[in-house]
Protein backbone atom coordinates (compact mmCIF):
# COMPACT_ATOMS: atom_id res chain seq x y z
CA UNK A 1 0.00 0.00 0.00
CA UNK A 2 1.33 3.46 -0.79
CA UNK A 3 -0.46 6.55 0.05
CA UNK A 4 2.21 8.79 -0.58
CA UNK A 5 2.06 7.68 -4.06
CA UNK A 6 -1.83 7.69 -4.24
CA UNK A 7 -1.92 10.89 -2.96
CA UNK A 8 0.21 12.16 -5.78
CA UNK A 9 -1.73 10.78 -8.45
CA UNK A 10 -4.80 12.46 -7.05
CA UNK A 11 -4.96 15.48 -9.53
CA UNK A 12 -4.79 13.02 -12.53
CA UNK A 13 -7.05 10.59 -10.90
CA UNK A 14 -9.74 13.10 -9.86
CA UNK A 15 -10.10 14.25 -14.29
CA UNK A 16 -10.75 10.56 -15.23
CA UNK A 17 -13.05 7.59 -13.88
CA UNK A 18 -10.80 6.81 -11.01
CA UNK A 19 -13.00 3.67 -9.55
CA UNK A 20 -10.87 0.91 -10.56
CA UNK A 21 -7.57 2.89 -8.67
CA UNK A 22 -9.76 3.78 -6.00
CA UNK A 23 -10.84 0.25 -4.62
CA UNK A 24 -7.56 -1.06 -5.00
CA UNK A 25 -6.26 1.16 -2.75
CA UNK A 26 -9.23 0.52 -0.61
CA UNK A 27 -8.55 -3.24 -0.53
CA UNK A 28 -4.88 -2.57 0.19
CA UNK A 29 -5.81 -0.52 3.26
CA UNK A 30 -8.11 -3.20 3.86
CA UNK A 31 -5.38 -5.78 4.10
CA UNK A 32 -3.15 -3.05 5.33
CA UNK A 33 -5.49 -3.12 8.49
CA UNK A 34 -5.96 -6.91 8.56
CA UNK A 35 -2.03 -7.24 9.54
CA UNK A 36 -1.94 -4.08 11.93
CA UNK A 37 -4.93 -4.08 14.06
CA UNK A 38 -5.87 -7.25 16.03
CA UNK A 39 -9.14 -5.78 16.87
CA UNK A 40 -9.89 -5.22 12.88
CA UNK A 41 -8.66 -8.50 11.87
CA UNK A 42 -10.75 -10.31 15.05
CA UNK A 43 -13.75 -8.66 13.92
CA UNK A 44 -13.85 -9.33 10.09
CA UNK A 45 -12.97 -13.04 11.02
CA UNK A 46 -16.00 -13.06 13.19
CA UNK A 47 -18.49 -11.02 11.26
CA UNK A 48 -17.34 -11.85 7.49
CA UNK A 49 -16.90 -15.52 6.10
CA UNK A 50 -13.70 -15.90 4.00
CA UNK A 51 -15.34 -15.69 0.57
CA UNK A 52 -17.16 -12.74 1.52
CA UNK A 53 -14.16 -10.65 1.38
CA UNK A 54 -11.85 -12.96 -0.61
CA UNK A 55 -13.31 -11.86 -3.88
CA UNK A 56 -11.73 -7.99 -3.79
CA UNK A 57 -13.79 -7.42 -7.05
CA UNK A 58 -16.03 -4.84 -6.33
CA UNK A 59 -16.31 -2.41 -2.99
CA UNK A 60 -19.79 -3.77 -2.12
CA UNK A 61 -17.81 -6.77 -0.51
CA UNK A 62 -15.26 -4.05 1.24
CA UNK A 63 -15.95 -5.25 5.32
CA UNK A 64 -17.07 -2.06 6.82
CA UNK A 65 -16.92 -1.23 10.71
CA UNK A 66 -19.79 0.81 12.44
CA UNK A 67 -18.61 4.32 13.37
CA UNK A 68 -19.73 3.78 16.27
CA UNK A 69 -16.73 1.09 17.53
CA UNK A 70 -14.82 3.62 17.83
CA UNK A 71 -16.39 4.78 20.85
CA UNK A 72 -15.81 1.71 22.77
CA UNK A 73 -12.74 0.36 21.65
CA UNK A 74 -9.32 1.86 20.60
CA UNK A 75 -8.81 0.77 17.43
CA UNK A 76 -5.52 1.55 16.11
CA UNK A 77 -3.17 0.00 13.76
CA UNK A 78 0.30 1.46 14.78
CA UNK A 79 2.09 1.18 17.75
CA UNK A 80 1.41 3.09 20.71
CA UNK A 81 4.29 5.59 20.96
CA UNK A 82 3.67 6.63 17.47
CA UNK A 83 0.20 8.20 18.17
CA UNK A 84 0.34 11.78 18.62
CA UNK A 85 -3.07 13.47 18.16
CA UNK A 86 -6.23 12.03 19.31
CA UNK A 87 -9.69 13.34 17.92
CA UNK A 88 -12.78 13.23 19.51
CA UNK A 89 -16.26 13.19 18.07
CA UNK A 90 -18.39 14.50 21.16
CA UNK A 91 -18.05 16.87 23.71
CA UNK A 92 -20.60 18.10 26.15
CA UNK A 93 -23.41 15.91 24.91
CA UNK A 94 -23.24 13.39 27.48
CA UNK A 95 -22.61 10.42 25.29
CA UNK A 96 -19.88 8.58 24.45
CA UNK A 97 -17.13 10.29 22.10
CA UNK A 98 -15.32 8.55 19.50
CA UNK A 99 -11.48 8.37 19.76
CA UNK A 100 -9.56 8.61 16.48
CA UNK A 101 -5.97 8.36 16.83
CA UNK A 102 -3.47 9.69 14.55
CA UNK A 103 0.43 8.93 13.79
CA UNK A 104 2.36 12.72 12.42
CA UNK A 105 2.28 11.08 9.12
CA UNK A 106 -1.69 10.38 8.73
CA UNK A 107 -2.38 14.26 9.86
CA UNK A 108 -0.27 14.86 7.85
CA UNK A 109 -1.66 13.43 4.91
CA UNK A 110 -5.48 14.81 6.35
CA UNK A 111 -3.48 18.13 5.69
CA UNK A 112 -2.74 17.13 1.92
CA UNK A 113 -5.98 15.36 0.98
CA UNK A 114 -8.05 18.09 2.13
CA UNK A 115 -5.78 20.89 -0.05
CA UNK A 116 -6.33 18.93 -3.00
CA UNK A 117 -9.92 18.43 -2.68
CA UNK A 118 -10.49 21.96 -1.67
CA UNK A 119 -8.48 23.31 -4.76
CA UNK A 120 -10.29 20.59 -7.48
CA UNK A 121 -13.39 21.62 -5.84
CA UNK A 122 -13.05 25.37 -5.73
CA UNK A 123 -10.44 26.50 -7.99
CA UNK A 124 -9.47 28.80 -5.16
CA UNK A 125 -5.11 28.97 -4.14
CA UNK A 126 -4.46 30.27 -0.85
CA UNK A 127 -7.42 32.44 0.04
CA UNK A 128 -7.58 34.80 2.68
CA UNK A 129 -9.96 33.17 5.16
CA UNK A 130 -13.12 35.02 7.22
CA UNK A 131 -14.43 32.04 9.99
CA UNK A 132 -17.84 32.65 10.90
CA UNK A 133 -17.77 31.76 14.28
CA UNK A 134 -15.90 32.78 17.74
CA UNK A 135 -12.83 32.99 18.14
CA UNK A 136 -12.82 31.45 21.60
CA UNK A 137 -13.63 27.99 20.14
CA UNK A 138 -10.13 27.82 18.93
CA UNK A 139 -8.18 28.91 21.97
CA UNK A 140 -10.60 26.80 24.55
CA UNK A 141 -8.39 23.33 23.02
CA UNK A 142 -9.95 21.13 25.42
CA UNK A 143 -11.79 19.00 22.69
CA UNK A 144 -10.14 18.86 19.21
CA UNK A 145 -14.17 18.08 17.84
CA UNK A 146 -15.35 18.20 14.07
CA UNK A 147 -15.88 22.04 14.54
CA UNK A 148 -12.62 23.14 15.46
CA UNK A 149 -11.08 20.33 13.46
CA UNK A 150 -13.00 21.90 10.61
CA UNK A 151 -11.92 25.87 11.41
CA UNK A 152 -8.48 24.14 11.86
CA UNK A 153 -8.40 22.03 8.50
CA UNK A 154 -9.46 25.11 6.55
CA UNK A 155 -7.54 27.66 8.03
CA UNK A 156 -4.71 25.47 7.41
CA UNK A 157 -5.06 26.18 3.27
CA UNK A 158 -5.69 30.02 3.75
CA UNK A 159 -3.54 33.01 3.58
CA UNK A 160 -4.63 35.66 6.27
CA UNK A 161 -7.77 34.39 8.42
CA UNK A 162 -10.15 36.62 10.80
CA UNK A 163 -13.42 35.98 12.80
CA UNK A 164 -16.18 37.12 11.87
CA UNK A 165 -17.99 36.52 14.97
CA UNK A 166 -16.91 37.67 18.96
CA UNK A 167 -16.97 35.83 21.90
CA UNK A 168 -20.87 36.43 22.29
CA UNK A 169 -21.42 35.28 18.37
CA UNK A 170 -22.44 38.54 17.64
CA UNK A 171 -21.21 39.80 14.29
CA UNK A 172 -17.95 41.41 14.58
CA UNK A 173 -17.73 44.23 12.63
CA UNK A 174 -14.46 45.39 13.99
CA UNK A 175 -13.01 42.41 12.85
CA UNK A 176 -14.40 42.09 9.44
CA UNK A 177 -13.37 45.39 8.47
CA UNK A 178 -9.56 45.18 9.45
CA UNK A 179 -9.27 41.90 7.78
CA UNK A 180 -11.10 43.58 4.68
CA UNK A 181 -8.79 46.58 4.55
CA UNK A 182 -5.72 44.45 5.41
CA UNK A 183 -7.05 41.47 2.10
CA UNK A 184 -5.35 42.21 -1.35
CA UNK A 185 -5.83 38.78 -2.24
CA UNK A 186 -8.57 38.77 -4.66
CA UNK A 187 -9.90 35.35 -3.21
CA UNK A 188 -12.06 35.28 -0.01
CA UNK A 189 -13.05 31.99 1.66
CA UNK A 190 -16.29 32.58 3.50
CA UNK A 191 -16.15 29.40 6.20
CA UNK A 192 -18.07 27.98 8.81
CA UNK A 193 -20.76 25.23 10.28
CA UNK A 194 -24.09 25.82 8.62
CA UNK A 195 -26.49 26.44 11.29
CA UNK A 196 -23.79 28.95 12.74
CA UNK A 197 -23.52 30.72 9.72
CA UNK A 198 -27.12 30.52 9.01
CA UNK A 199 -28.16 31.62 13.23
CA UNK A 200 -25.25 34.26 13.57
CA UNK A 201 -24.44 35.81 10.56
CA UNK A 202 -26.82 35.72 7.55
CA UNK A 203 -29.74 37.10 10.19
CA UNK A 204 -27.38 40.13 10.81
CA UNK A 205 -27.49 43.01 8.64
CA UNK A 206 -24.48 43.96 7.50
CA UNK A 207 -23.45 47.30 5.88
CA UNK A 208 -23.23 47.97 2.35
CA UNK A 209 -19.68 48.29 1.92
CA UNK A 210 -18.96 44.75 3.84
CA UNK A 211 -21.07 43.70 1.67
CA UNK A 212 -19.88 44.56 -1.42
CA UNK A 213 -16.64 42.92 -0.65
CA UNK A 214 -18.23 39.90 0.38
CA UNK A 215 -20.21 39.18 -2.39
CA UNK A 216 -16.93 38.09 -4.58
CA UNK A 217 -16.08 35.66 -1.86
CA UNK A 218 -17.23 31.80 -2.06
CA UNK A 219 -18.93 30.16 1.25
CA UNK A 220 -18.09 26.72 2.49
CA UNK A 221 -20.44 25.03 5.12
CA UNK A 222 -20.92 22.27 6.56
CA UNK A 223 -21.69 20.22 9.60
CA UNK A 224 -24.52 19.76 11.95
CA UNK A 225 -27.26 18.34 9.52
CA UNK A 226 -29.47 17.64 13.04
CA UNK A 227 -29.06 21.39 14.23
CA UNK A 228 -29.96 22.57 10.88
CA UNK A 229 -33.03 20.16 10.84
CA UNK A 230 -34.04 21.58 14.28
CA UNK A 231 -33.91 25.42 12.63
CA UNK A 232 -36.53 24.01 10.10
CA UNK A 233 -34.19 24.82 6.87
CA UNK A 234 -33.06 22.72 4.36
CA UNK A 235 -29.51 22.95 2.51
CA UNK A 236 -31.18 23.86 -0.51
CA UNK A 237 -32.95 26.84 1.60
CA UNK A 238 -29.56 28.47 2.86
CA UNK A 239 -27.66 28.23 -0.12
CA UNK A 240 -30.18 30.55 -1.30
CA UNK A 241 -30.51 32.68 1.52
CA UNK A 242 -26.33 33.00 1.69
CA UNK A 243 -26.47 34.25 -2.10
CA UNK A 244 -29.41 36.49 -1.27
CA UNK A 245 -28.02 38.32 1.78
CA UNK A 246 -24.72 38.24 0.82
CA UNK A 247 -25.06 38.70 -2.85
CA UNK A 248 -22.69 36.17 -3.62
CA UNK A 249 -22.46 33.42 -6.55
CA UNK A 250 -21.05 30.61 -4.94
CA UNK A 251 -22.25 29.05 -2.03
CA UNK A 252 -20.80 25.18 -1.47
CA UNK A 253 -21.63 22.76 1.47
CA UNK A 254 -19.09 19.73 1.87
CA UNK A 255 -19.94 16.76 4.06
CA UNK A 256 -17.46 14.78 6.27
CA UNK A 257 -16.66 13.45 9.72
CA UNK A 258 -14.17 13.31 12.45
CA UNK A 259 -13.63 9.56 11.69
CA UNK A 260 -12.40 10.31 8.23
CA UNK A 261 -10.88 13.81 8.82
CA UNK A 262 -9.60 15.15 5.40
CA UNK A 263 -11.34 12.81 2.88
CA UNK A 264 -14.24 15.39 2.53
CA UNK A 265 -17.18 15.63 -0.21
CA UNK A 266 -17.54 18.77 -1.95
CA UNK A 267 -20.46 19.74 -3.65
CA UNK A 268 -20.73 20.25 -7.16
CA UNK A 269 -21.90 23.35 -9.32
CA UNK A 270 -25.34 20.94 -9.54
CA UNK A 271 -25.95 20.98 -5.84
CA UNK A 272 -24.59 17.65 -5.63
CA UNK A 273 -22.13 16.30 -3.04
CA UNK A 274 -19.53 14.57 -5.08
CA UNK A 275 -17.57 11.47 -4.51
CA UNK A 276 -13.23 12.04 -5.29
CA UNK A 277 -10.34 9.83 -5.29
CA UNK A 278 -10.11 9.94 -1.70
CA UNK A 279 -13.18 9.39 -0.82
CA UNK A 280 -16.51 7.58 -1.79
CA UNK A 281 -19.68 6.15 -0.32
CA UNK A 282 -22.10 3.05 -0.61
CA UNK A 283 -25.46 3.67 -0.18
CA UNK A 284 -27.01 0.61 1.98
CA UNK A 285 -30.84 -0.57 3.18
CA UNK A 286 -31.66 0.43 6.66
CA UNK A 287 -33.73 -3.13 6.38
CA UNK A 288 -30.95 -5.61 5.66
CA UNK A 289 -27.52 -3.57 4.86
CA UNK A 290 -27.46 -4.54 1.19
CA UNK A 291 -26.25 -1.82 -1.02
CA UNK A 292 -29.46 -0.13 -2.81
CA UNK A 293 -29.49 1.67 -6.09
CA UNK A 294 -29.91 5.05 -7.13
CA UNK A 295 -32.71 7.15 -6.39
CA UNK A 296 -33.52 5.39 -3.08
CA UNK A 297 -32.38 6.53 0.52
CA UNK A 298 -30.27 4.77 2.72
CA UNK A 299 -27.39 4.91 5.25
CA UNK A 300 -24.38 6.40 4.02
CA UNK A 301 -20.95 3.76 4.34
CA UNK A 302 -18.27 6.49 3.69
CA UNK A 303 -15.09 4.79 2.34
CA UNK A 304 -11.54 7.06 2.64
CA UNK A 305 -8.50 6.22 1.36
CA UNK A 306 -6.36 8.38 4.39
CA UNK A 307 -6.50 6.09 7.67
CA UNK A 308 -3.21 4.21 8.07
CA UNK A 309 -2.99 4.67 11.89
CA UNK A 310 -6.63 3.69 12.61
CA UNK A 311 -9.19 1.26 11.05
CA UNK A 312 -11.44 3.72 9.85
CA UNK A 313 -11.12 3.24 5.61
CA UNK A 314 -14.76 2.15 5.38
CA UNK A 315 -17.80 2.64 8.12
CA UNK A 316 -21.10 2.25 8.25
CA UNK A 317 -23.26 5.84 9.47
CA UNK A 318 -25.82 6.64 10.55
CA UNK A 319 -26.37 9.63 8.00
CA UNK A 320 -29.14 8.83 4.84
CA UNK A 321 -27.99 9.71 1.79
CA UNK A 322 -29.16 9.37 -1.95
CA UNK A 323 -27.18 8.39 -4.64
CA UNK A 324 -28.50 10.80 -7.30
CA UNK A 325 -26.05 10.01 -10.27
CA UNK A 326 -23.64 6.73 -9.98
CA UNK A 327 -21.22 8.45 -12.74
CA UNK A 328 -22.01 11.39 -15.36
CA UNK A 329 -23.33 14.29 -13.26
CA UNK A 330 -24.27 17.20 -15.47
CA UNK A 331 -21.37 18.99 -13.72
CA UNK A 332 -19.34 17.18 -16.21
CA UNK A 333 -17.27 15.50 -12.89
CA UNK A 334 -16.35 11.06 -12.77
CA UNK A 335 -17.88 10.20 -9.89
CA UNK A 336 -20.76 9.82 -8.16
CA UNK A 337 -23.60 12.77 -7.20
CA UNK A 338 -25.48 12.18 -3.93
CA UNK A 339 -27.65 14.34 -1.67
CA UNK A 340 -27.52 13.57 1.94
CA UNK A 341 -30.83 13.61 3.97
CA UNK A 342 -30.08 13.94 7.89
CA UNK A 343 -29.82 11.00 10.01
CA UNK A 344 -31.90 8.17 11.26
CA UNK A 345 -34.62 8.71 13.82
CA UNK A 346 -33.38 6.45 15.98
CA UNK A 347 -29.39 7.68 15.67
CA UNK A 348 -27.85 8.77 18.75
CA UNK A 349 -27.22 12.26 18.39
CA UNK A 350 -23.81 12.63 17.39
CA UNK A 351 -22.21 15.69 20.01
CA UNK A 352 -19.23 16.23 17.74
CA UNK A 353 -20.79 19.59 15.66
CA UNK A 354 -23.98 19.71 17.21
CA UNK A 355 -23.29 20.46 20.87
CA UNK A 356 -23.16 23.62 20.86
CA UNK A 357 -20.32 24.97 23.31
CA UNK A 358 -20.03 28.76 24.01
ZN1 LIG B 1 -21.83 17.20 -10.06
Amino acid sequence: MDLKQYLESFSLLSEKDFSAEFQTHLYSLHDFHQNNCSYYRALIDNFYSENMFDHYEDLYSLPFLPVNLFKSYKLISCPDEEIFKVLHSSGTSGKTPSSIYLTRENARNQTIALSKIFTAFTKLKRPDILIIDSPDLISDRREFNARVAGIIGFRGLCRKSAYGLDSNYQVDLNSIEKFLENTTNQNILIFGFTWIIYKYFLQSKLPPSIREYLSKAVVLHGGGWKKLQSLSISRNQFNSIAKESLGTHSVLSYYGMIEQTGSIFMECEKGYLHSNPLASLICRSQLDLEPISIGNIGLAQVLSGLPTSYPGHSLLTDDLVEVIHQENCPCGRPGQAFLVHGRTKTAEVRGCSDTFRR
